[in-house]
């Protein structure tokens, strides 16, 4: 299966479909070619259970309310 940019190799995210994990925020690219993501890449980020991967494949996911100005 080729690699494709913009595409997370480990979970499939994209820029449209990123992970969320409420302490790092957003995933971001970890390599210059995009094709893995933070969440996927730091280990703290991907053995946390709070990791959500894809959240908009998780039909009621809505993103935490911001607490701290
Ligand atoms: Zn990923
Ligand atoms: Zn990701």
């Amino acid at each position: 299966m080729p690699i494709t940019k913009e595409v997370c190799r480990k979970c499939g995210c994209t820029n449209n479909n990123p992970c969320y994990h409420p302490k790092y925020g957003f995933c971001w690219w970890e390599d210059s070619e995009h094709t893995i993501c933070s969440h996927c890449a730091k280990k703290e980020i991907k053995n946390s259970k709070h990791t959500q991967h894809r959240v908009n494949d998780i039909p009621d996911w809505q993103p935490p309310e911001e607490t701290q100005a």
